[in-house]
């Protein structure tokens, strides 16, 4: 059961830095064109510095493949920064700037690579506090249990 919660952190340090790394892509890419994915009625685009989301309230099902994926070259445009819900003749809108995407992957990554970070041998492998001399067996500071780590 250990290795695989260890395994499972492991992935989702990697997994965190990937996606930061693929939001800070998209970010230059969104200010330069607009790319726009289709499935049905939801519609999904980037640009502008924001993941835009449309909700059509009319299903073009009929006349539309129910998926289409379209880049569209823009001229560049300035990035927007705000969060904005709105609704117009029934569609709902949603636009939410890349660099929220950015906090909400890189706070638990950032959280996840320090408390994996090894202190060194002598030192409590919970808190890092100076163990030499130490008789007790037991952490003075965070009071963990000592493992021999030499
Ligand atoms: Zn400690």
């Amino acid at each position: 059961m250990k290795t695989r919660t260890h395994r499972l952190r492991r992935f989702a340090k990697w997994a965190g830095v990937v996606l930061c790394v693929l939001v800070l892509v998209a970010w230059p890419v969104s200010l330069k064109r607009r790319t726009l994915i289709c499935v049905y009625r939801t519609q999904v685009s980037l640009k502008a510095g924001v993941v835009a989301v449309v909700r059509w309230k009319k299903d073009f099902s009929d006349r539309e493949p129910w998926f289409r994926y379209i880049v569209m070259p823009k001229r560049t445009s300035s990035p927007r920064w705000r969060p904005r819900f709105w609704t117009s003749m029934g569609n709902a809108n949603v636009e939410i700037p890349l660099y929220i995407f950015l906090i909400v992957v890189a706070v638990p990554t950032i959280v996840l690579w320090r408390r994996d970070r090894r202190h060194p041998p002598g030192h409590c492998q919970r808190c890092g506090y100076d163990l030499t001399l130490n008789e007790s067996g037991v952490c003075p500071e965070c009071g963990m249990r000592i493992v021999i780590d030499t």
